[in-house]
């Protein structure tokens, strides 16, 4: 099945279930230390592990995230998200070395005003 938006209300409920089965927690790497439940279900970036051709919409192909992990997810159809990221201070301004993608060691990043501590 080619990675196809789901209609609303089905994506609605595949959020839902991705974010209890994740215990609220980001699964990006800055996050690893979150406790469970810290990234609200509003709040929460359901992310596509493999995207394009080979992604799917079904459960092992999906992680919940949080917008910054999302955002510096190495990725080229996150793209859109770095220019407002950056506006809202929720990434630092050398954030292209904060990218990341699977199986990468990843630099500790600064606290940003989006981290919600
Ligand atoms: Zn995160």
């Amino acid at each position: 099945m080619p990675h196809k938006r789901q209609p609303r209300e089905l994506w609605r409920e595949t959020r839902r279930r991705i974010h209890e089965r994740d215990l609220g927690r980001c699964q990006g790497p800055y996050c690893a230390d979150k406790p469970a439940w810290s990234l609200p279900l509003s709040e929460a970036h359901v992310d596509h592990i493999r995207s394009g051709k080979l992604g799917t919409n079904a459960d092992d192909n999906l992680r919940l995230l949080c917008r910054r992990c999302h955002v510096l997810r190495l990725n080229g159809r996150h793209r859109g998200m770095i220019g407002k990221a950056l506006r809202d201070g929720l990434i630092p301004p050398d954030w292209r070395r904060y990218l990341w993608n699977d199986g990468d060691a990843t630099p500790p990043l600064p606290p940003g005003e989006g981290d919600g501590n």
